[in-house]
Parts: C-alpha cells; sequence; structure tokens
C-alpha cells in the first residue's frame, strides 16, 4: 500500500500539497512544530494512492513517498 510522510521540520505549512492530493488525504495538522509551523499531515492514509503530486508541489521537499 502506498504511503507518505511529512517531515515537520521540513515543512512550512503552504499546505500546497493539501490542494494538490486528488484524494483529499492530507489536512492542516492541530500541533504546532518545533520550527514553528502547523505542519500539514496525513488525514486519510487508505485514501492514499501514491500518486506523489504532493511530493510534486512541496518546495520544501518535505514529503517522501513510498510506493
Ligand atoms: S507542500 Fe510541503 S511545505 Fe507545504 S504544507 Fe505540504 S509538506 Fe508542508
Ligand atoms: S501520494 Fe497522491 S494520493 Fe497520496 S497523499 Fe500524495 S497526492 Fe495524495
Amino acid at each position: 500500500m502506498p504511503k507518505i510522510e511529512v517531515d515537520p521540520k521540513l515543512c512550512k505549512g503552504c499546505y500546497l500539497c493539501v490542494k494538490a492530493c486528488p484524494k483529499k488525504c492530507l489536512k492542516k495538522s492541530d500541533k504546532f512544530s518545533k520550527t514553528g509551523y502547523y505542519p500539514s499531515e496525513m488525514a486519510d492514509e487508505k485514501a492514499c494512492i501514491g500518486c506523489a503530486m504532493c511530493y510534486a508541489v512541496c518546495p520544501d521537499l518535505a514529503i517522501t513517498v513510498f510506493k
């Protein structure tokens, strides 16, 4: 099953990935990161199809996709 990880140390909370995901898998976290942002996080892991759109739009290379 495909899976993604968001690195909260790199994420700057722009939510481009949230908007780009065709399956609406990602959401804004309610937890503040150590770097002072609300990072994105997985909202629906099972819906992920591994398309890597989130990875492609992230300007901070904060997302890793595992296929
Ligand atoms: S696109 Fe990258 S920096 Fe922006 S919210 Fe998503 S993971 Fe964070
Ligand atoms: S790999 Fe595709 S389906 Fe999975 S979270 Fe990223 S954009 Fe959404």
